[in-house]
């Protein structure tokens, strides 16, 4: 049975040697049963997790072997072949306390998600390559409407002007989505390199708030920067990515407070994190919606002021960027009541 099972199985004994070696498993690393039975697994099952390979040891401690069956589960693991090719398992390992007289030190399965991944790859491969041709003509066409809002828009109609204005809105808009598709595929490749330096963060912080100033003013909000009370220290950040995620988060402060609203930016030093909290007087988000609010493509409302539409990718993305720096990122917020986001990054060395 165990044989011809369609996922690899394979057994160790306490000494971490192949006792069960089966089908699917010599279709998978190119080993044949007689080769390796009775042979020190690490010598055929090459597995690694990112770069780090993983030895028998790792998946199956048979040495402190407890009555509670001790598991070890592992996604996205790259398996290298007799040949040198490599394949992609989710990786399954049990020791198993009564198999002691037996003298199994554990079992493990492997599944071939090769499939899956290479899917996946040439999935974020398209998005990529559609998003990187899509961004040239968009650039020139937004070039040109800029040109236009700026030298024709007072000689045109008053209708052909708000065309004109509606066109920049939506290209502006298209921009954006280009961008946020282009971020998503290099966060999800891994690809998404930090060069983090040493910044003052409160400087940081108070200077793009004043760049926001203006279109706060312009949605009748007041947005202000509230100084802390003590001293903050720096924080190493990537700036540019930092920057996307304040950006983002003021962006939506701005984007879902009715006019005459208020939002205030702080920052506070609490157990060796620097916090950013960014509170608004807004729509404030439905607590069913919470829990879901920084996966990717998730909406509460679907039109905006001024019928702009959303992406809902900002929050995803910058949940990803604060993780990278090893930070958090969370929400408090009441339909209705305003919303506070909020995100800690680590206090420099
Ligand atoms: P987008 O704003 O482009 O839709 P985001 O990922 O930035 O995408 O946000 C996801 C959703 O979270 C938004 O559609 C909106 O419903 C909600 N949201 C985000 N920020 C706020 C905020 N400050 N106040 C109320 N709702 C918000």
């Amino acid at each position: 049975v165990l044989y011809n099972i369609s996922d690899g199985v394979f057994a160790l004994d306490r000494a971490g040697e192949i006792i069960t070696f089966n089908k699917a498993m010599e279709e998978l690393t190119g080993y044949r049963l007689e080769e390796v039975e009775n042979k020190n697994a690490d010598e055929f099952i090459r597995i690694f997790d990112a770069s780090e390979p993983i030895e028998t040891r790792f998946y199956c401690a048979m040495p402190d072997i407890t009555p509670e069956p001790k598991g070890f589960t592992k996604d996205k693991i790259t398996l290298v072949t007799r040949d040198g090719q490599k394949k992609y398992v989710k990786m399954t390992s049990v020791a198993i306390y009564e198999s002691r007289q037996v003298n199994v030190g554990c079992i493990v399965t492997f599944k071939d998600i090769t499939k899956e991944i290479d899917l996946e790859s040439m999935k974020l491969d398209f998005v990529s390559m559609a998003a990187h041709e899509l961004r040239t003509p968009l650039t020139i066409m937004r070039g040109y409407l800029s040109l236009l809002m700026d030298e024709a828009k007072d000689s045109l109609k008053e209708e052909y002007a708000d065309y004109l204005e509606k066109t920049t809105v939506s290209s502006d808009q298209l921009h954006v989505l280009i961008e946020n598709l282009l971020n998503i595929s290099k966060i999800e490749r891994g690809t998404l390199v930090l060069e983090k330096t040493k910044q003052n963060w409160v400087k940081l912080v108070k200077d793009l708030v004043e760049q926001f100033v203006p279109s706060a003013a312009a949605a009748d909000l007041t947005l202000s920067f509230v100084d802390s009370k003590s001293t903050i220290p720096d924080v190493y950040v990537d700036k540019t990515t930092i920057v996307e995620v304040l950006s983002n988060l003021l962006d939506n402060s701005i984007r879902y407070t009715p006019a005459s609203g208020r939002i205030s930016v702080f920052v506070e030093e609490s157990d060796g994190q620097v916090i950013t909290h960014i509170k608004d007087t807004g729509v404030g988000i439905p607590q069913a919606s919470i829990p879901h609010i920084f996966k990717k493509f998730y909406r509460v409302s679907t039109v905006l002021k001024e019928g702009k539409k959303g992406t809902g990718l900002g929050l995803y993305i910058s949940k990803e960027i604060v993780k990278l720096h090893k930070g958090d990122i969370w929400v408090e917020s009441k339909q209705g009541g305003g919303s506070t986001f909020s995100f800690s990054l680590p206090v420099a060395q």
